[in-house]
């Protein structure tokens, strides 16, 4: 620093960082030689702070229909699931993926690499399927066994992990980077459940809820499979950007087409290769152009399959809404899909508390799911249902917040105030009714209109 700060008034610090604070992840590539602030501020384009589905898919969502939800049938069992939708979609095998054990350390996945014969490590994969049946005293009812699973070319045998690589092949072909998929295949048929993380490029804990989340399942003693993409957005997430190179945001872009945009295309990549195997889908996502949010999902409560699911995620606030086209959400439920997304904190950062909030929530859904066992369960999921709204700057400046995430708020409660740094002006921003902060924007520049606080009122459990 060239200059003493503690001379500054402190709004004159705020302006100077100002633009640094509202640049986009988007244009942050460009920016490693601004960290002092000296972006240019017509580098901000205002046109791109069009708000994300974190914001839209909450106030576009069609009102909860609370007779849709009215449902009294028991979540399907794993087996309902399974082979409903996947006999179109059973692909040819064109080699046996090696069966890698996801808790050691392996080499990167190779695409082209013809594995022809499974490499079972010593003790697991292939020998428990042998086990004598006979050597089991008690006549507990036999588990279905599962049948193979081949997803991208490979076949993934029953009992074993694996690393598959995706390539939706819009790059140049010789410079192309695959994206690892890991794949753990239950000894025990059972349904299809994926998990797919950044998306967005700069949404990192879902990455590491994915990772954890995975490597911790043994694939002697799950029934079904979990298909775990961590980072779709491979280019996005190496340029720390929320978007596709071309900077399209790929959560608009679903199901794809063939011969669309390069959004269009990875989309549909994504899409016919992976999304159509899987019986259930939970995309996770964070708050996006610094807001946060509490650990929640996003679900379509009108679609009584989609609420039953949102049943077994414990301690997960659950906000209703539809989604918007072109979200990887809506298309995959439209394809028949069970779907949610998954918000957890903010973008650019890992969040340990957000991470293990995910991770529990999604051990809980493959318990009730019947494709896990735990030791120890005390009960039965318990998410919590939201109606929600965001409330708006009114002003533009400098926001900052007297409350905290997950806070419980009365109406009129004031939350936080918008500075104007020219004029002094301080405009509060009360809450319009009684709830909990469930998603915020962090302190920063905003404009008026910014959508600076989400709240949710507690609504009543689907189906009871
Ligand atoms: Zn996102």
């Amino acid at each position: 620093m060239l200059f003493d700060a503690s001379r500054i008034p402190s709004f004159l610090l705020a302006l100077a960082i100002a633009p640094g604070l509202v640049s986009l992840p988007a244009l942050a590539e460009n920016t490693s030689a601004d960290a002092t602030g000296e972006t240019s501020p017509n580098a901000v384009r205002v046109a791109e702070l069009a708000e994300d589905e974190d914001v839209e898919d909450i106030e576009q969502s069609e009102p909860l229909d609370s007779t849709k939800t009215e449902t009294q049938r028991e979540p399907e069992s794993a087996t309902d699931t399974d082979g409903k939708k996947q006999a179109a979609q059973e692909e040819r095998a064109q080699r046996v993926a090696p069966n890698i054990d996801l808790k050691e350390v392996v080499p990167e996945p190779t695409p082209s690499a013809t594995v022809t014969t499974p490499e079972p490590e010593t003790g697991a994969g292939g020998e428990a399927k042998e086990t004598p049946e006979t050597l089991q005293a008690e006549p507990a009812p036999e588990p279905e066994k599962a049948s193979s699973f081949t997803l991208l070319g490979s076949e993934v045998m029953p009992g074993t992990s694996t690393r598959l690589a995706w390539s939706p092949g819009i790059q140049i072909a010789g410079l192309s980077q695959p994206t690892p998929v890991l794949v753990v295949n239950g000894v025990n048929a059972g349904p299809t459940l994926c998990l797919t993380g950044a998306v967005h490029g700069d949404e990192l804990n879902g990455i590491e809820i994915i990772r954890r989340t995975v490597y911790d399942l043994n694939p002697e003693k799950l029934s079904g499979r979990v298909v775990g993409i961590p980072i779709v957005n491979l280019p996005g997430f190496q340029q720390a950007s929320r978007y596709l190179p071309d900077r399209r945001d790929l959560n608009r872009h679903f199901p794809g087409s063939e011969t669309g945009s390069l959004a269009d295309r990875i989309a549909h990549s994504l899409f016919e290769n992976i999304i159509r195997r899987c019986n259930m889908l939970v995309d996770i996502h964070t708050g996006s152009l610094k807001r946060t949010n509490l650990p929640q999902l996003r679900a379509d409560m009108n679609n009584p399959d989609v609420a039953r699911f949102t049943r077994g995620f414990d301690r997960m606030a659950v906000v209703h809404s539809t989604g918007s086209a072109g979200m990887l959400r809506t298309a995959a439920v439209e394809a028949g899909i069970t779907t949610v997304t998954m918000e957890a904190g903010e973008s650019h950062r890992i969040q340990e508390h957000q991470i293990e909030a995910g991770v529990n929530s999604l051990t809980s859904l493959m318990e009730k799911q019947g494709m896990i066992s735990r030791m120890f369960v005390w009960g039965d999921p318990e998410p919590v249902y939201y109606d929600s709204d965001w409330i708006r700057a009114d002003h533009g400046g400098i926001l900052f917040s007297e409350v905290e995430l997950g806070a419980n708020v009365s109406e009129g409660e004031i939350l936080g105030y918008v500075a104007d740094p020219i004029t002094n002006a301080q405009h509060p921003i009360r809450s319009t009714s009684k709830g909990r902060i469930i998603g915020m924007a962090v302190d920063q520049v905003v404009m008026a209109g910014f959508a600076a606080y989400h709240i949710g009122t507690e609504a009543e459990v689907p189906g009871e």
